[in-house]
């Protein structure tokens, strides 16, 4: 078994390196990489890349993530997210391989209060929401052999995140005003290779027709940033940090409070159901991957910056 990675160190990247590993091969590439093309802005490198080492699947966590700044360079968004897709599906039909994808909530238009379903309809508000959904598309026009796997709020223990930002400031500052009209789920970047490992193990044993498709991937339960941040803030407190903001010192604010360029959605509920039916999961509660990562990075943060 041959697994072609692209975006090796991003945040799931990182964890897909990990969780990809007992099922074979993993031909882990960034856009630096030196043997084999893994630069998404290069077309024709990527669908070279493809053709010399003729995986059994190809999964890419490589993406242009940077929300904001995409509405200001959406020719560099819509190479990465629509048209770099686009040529992996295409390559990985070719080879009779399977692709996996991730894209995102920001495909929703974030109205209503529900969970949303694969199948309901489509409305981005944002140059990222409108690439991702390009690049679903041409993903799914393209590859016969395909799994979108659409996600929200994603954090990882590596790197920046929302939780230490607000570990950071509340560090700071005695009060802090956080968004409280989006709703959704903090996801780890953990969880999401994990699932994509047993996915992966499920669509490489059995017939391609009955398991490929969209997936709404994301922890159970709902918050806000608002409450995501008490949340981070009690636990730190439980760990022994010394903060000056406690949970009830964290202000809500509506999103109209910090203009952003990319309009972002309220609702940003997912529902889990198909997924969970379709290959048997269960996904844990949001707090549990939270409360995890804020452990696993607690010594750093006990560290004197
Ligand atoms: P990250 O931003 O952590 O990782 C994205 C990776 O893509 C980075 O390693 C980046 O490399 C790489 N990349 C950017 N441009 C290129 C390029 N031209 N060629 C090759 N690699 C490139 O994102 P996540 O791991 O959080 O996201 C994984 C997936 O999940 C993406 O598809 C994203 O759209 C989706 N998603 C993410 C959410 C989130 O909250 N983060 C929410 C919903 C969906 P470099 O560091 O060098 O720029």
């Amino acid at each position: 078994m041959k697994i072609l990675l692209f975006g090796k160190n991003g945040q799931v990247g990182w964890e897909l390196q990990r969780s990809l590993a007992p099922l074979g091969e993993v031909v882990a590439l960034d856009r630096h990489s030196k043997d084999f093309c893994g630069d998404l802005a290069d077309l024709s490198g990527i669908r070279e890349t493809v053709q010399r080492i003729r995986p059994d699947a190809i999964v890419n966590a490589a993406a242009y993530t940077a929300v904001d700044k995409a509405e200001s360079d959406s020719a560099t968004a819509h190479t990465i997210n629509a048209e770099a897709p686009g040529v992996l599906a295409e390559a990985a039909d070719a080879a009779g391989a399977w692709l996996l994808h991730y894209s995102t909530d920001y495909v929703f238009d974030g109205s209503g209060s529900k969970p949303w379903e694969e199948a309901d309809p489509t409305g981005p508000l944002s140059v990222y929401g409108r690439t991702k959904l390009e690049g679903e598309q041409r993903i799914a026009a393209r590859c016969a052999r395909h799994l979108i796997l659409r996600t929200s709020w994603v954090y990882a223990a590596r790197g920046g995140n929302f939780a230490k930002t607000m570990l950071r400031l509340a560090a700071e500052r005695d009060r802090l005003t956080v968004i409280n009209d989006q709703f959704g789920a903090p996801t780890g970047a953990d969880l999401l290779a994990d699932v994509t490992a047993h996915m992966l193990r499920s669509a490489l044993a059995g017939p391609a027709a009955r398991l490929d498709g969209t997936y709404h991937v994301a922890a159970a339960g709902e918050t806000t940033w608002h409450g995501y941040a008490q949340f981070v803030l009690d636990c730190a407190a439980r760990n022994g940090a010394l903060l000056k903001a406690t949970p009830g010192t964290v202000d809500p604010v509506p999103t109209s409070a910090f203009p952003t360029p990319a309009v972002r959605p309220h609702n940003s509920r997912m529902s889990t159901a198909r997924l969970e039916q379709s290959f048997g999961f269960q996904l844990p509660v949001w707090q549990q991957g939270v409360a995890r990562m804020l452990a696993e990075i607690g010594d750093t943060l006990a560290s004197p910056r």
